[in-house]
C-alpha cells in the first residue's frame, strides 16, 4: 500500500533518550518527504509517541484521546503498548512509509460521575488502560454495586478496578486480575484489598461483563465522602459524588505494529 506523504506529529516523554530518538526522527521523516508537527494537528497522519507506555497514557490523556493513529518507540521502558525500539529508526521509518504494519484497534472506558458540585452535568473520565475508584485520605471506601440495574453489593475495601484488555497487564494484573488476550470484548471489575467478615462482605475476584453492560457505583459515606477517581493514573478527587458509571467508550486507540506481533508472545517477554 503506496501512501502519500502528510504530516507526522513526533512526542516524547521529555528524558534524554527520547529528546534523541525524536530529533533522530524528524529529520529521518523529513528526509523521507514528510512533514512534521510538535504538537496536535488534526490534519496529521500519524503521531509517534516516544517513550514507555506511560508516554502514550500521558499523550491520550493530553490530546483527549484523538482518534490517529499511533506508533510507539520504546526508549528503555516496559512498553506494552510501544513496540518498536529506538535503535531501529530507519527501518521503523522504511515500513512506514510502505504501509509494512499491521492496525491494532483498542477500546476505551469512560466513567461519568455525577453530583460531585459544579452545574450538576456529568463529568466524563476516559481511559485506556483502567478506571480506578477509591476513598480519599486512606479510608475504606463503601460502594453500592450494580450492574445493569442489578445491584450486586455494597463492596467494602479499598475500592474497584475497572479494566479494558489493554489494561489487564497493568494495574488489574497486580491485583491478582485476569490477563485478557485484546481479540475479547470485556470490562474486568477488580476489588483492591476487599473487606471479608462477619461485619462486611465483597467480591473476592474478578467479574468480567461483556461489552454492553454499565456499571453503577452510589458510594455510601460512613467515613469520608471524598472519591478518587483515577484514569491511566492521572487522579481525580471529587467530594460526595452521587453516582459514577462505567462502560466501553466511544473513542479507540489506534496501534500500529510493525514486527509479527503477538499478544501472548509480549506476555511472555515482559510479565513472566
Ligand atoms: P508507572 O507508575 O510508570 O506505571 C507502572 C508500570 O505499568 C510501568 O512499568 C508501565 O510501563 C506499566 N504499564 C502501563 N500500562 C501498561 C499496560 N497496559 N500493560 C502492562 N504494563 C503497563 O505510571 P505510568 O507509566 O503513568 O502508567 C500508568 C499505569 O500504571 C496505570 O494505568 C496503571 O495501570 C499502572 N499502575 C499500576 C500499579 C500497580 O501495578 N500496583 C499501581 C498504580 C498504577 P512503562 O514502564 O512502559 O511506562
Ligand atoms: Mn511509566
Amino acid at each position: 500500500m503506496a501512501k502519500g506523504k502528510g504530516t507526522v506529529i513526533i512526542a516524547e516523554n521529555g528524558q534524554p533518550a527520547s529528546k534523541r530518538a525524536a530529533r533522530q526522527l524528524r529529520q529521518k521523516f523529513e528526509a523521507a518527504g514528510y512533514m512534521t508537527a510538535g504538537s496536535l494537528d488534526r490534519g496529521a497522519e500519524l503521531i509517534v509517541c516516544i517513550g514507555g507506555d506511560g508516554a502514550l497514557l500521558g499523550l491520550l490523556a493530553e490530546y483527549d484521546f484523538p482518534g490517529l493513529p499511533i506508533a510507539g518507540i520504546n526508549t528503555g521502558h516496559l512498553g506494552f503498548f510501544q513496540d518498536v525500539s529506538s535503535r531501529k529508526l530507519d527501518e521503523f521509518v522504511f515500513n512506514y512509509s510502505r504501509g509494512n504494519y499491521r492496525k491494532q484497534i483498542y477500546r476505551t472506558v469512560y466513567a461519568d460521575i455525577r453530583g460531585a458540585g459544579g452545574d450538576g452535568a456529568a463529568e466524563r473520565l476516559k481511559g485506556l488502560n483502567e478506571i480506578v475508584i477509591r476513598g480519599g485520605k486512606s479510608h475504606s471506601t463503601h460502594l453500592n454495586i450494580f450492574i445493569g440495574d442489578s445491584f450486586i453489593e455494597q463492596f467494602c475495601g479499598d475500592g474497584v478496578v475497572v479494566s479494558t484488555p489493554a489494561g489487564s497487564t497493568a494495574y488489574n494484573y497486580s491485583l491478582g486480575g485476569s490477563i485478557v488476550d485484546p481479540r475479547l470484548e470485556l470490562l474486568q471489575l477488580t476489588p483492591i484489598a476487599p473487606i471479608n467478615s462477619t461485619a462486611y462482605r465483597s467480591f473476592t475476584s474478578g467479574i468480567l461483563l461483556p461489552p454492553d453492560k454499565t456499571i453503577g457505583i452510589f458510594p455510601e459515606y460512613p467515613k469520608s465522602d471524598e472519591i478518587l477517581v483515577t484514569a491511566d493514573g492521572v487522579e481525580h478527587e471529587y467530594l460526595g459524588p452521587e453516582s459514577i458509571s462505567l462502560g466501553f467508550g466511544k473513542e479507540t486507540v489506534t496501534i500500529l505494529r510493525f514486527r509479527e506481533y503477538d499478544f501472548w508472545d509480549t506476555v511472555k517477554q515482559k510479565l513472566l
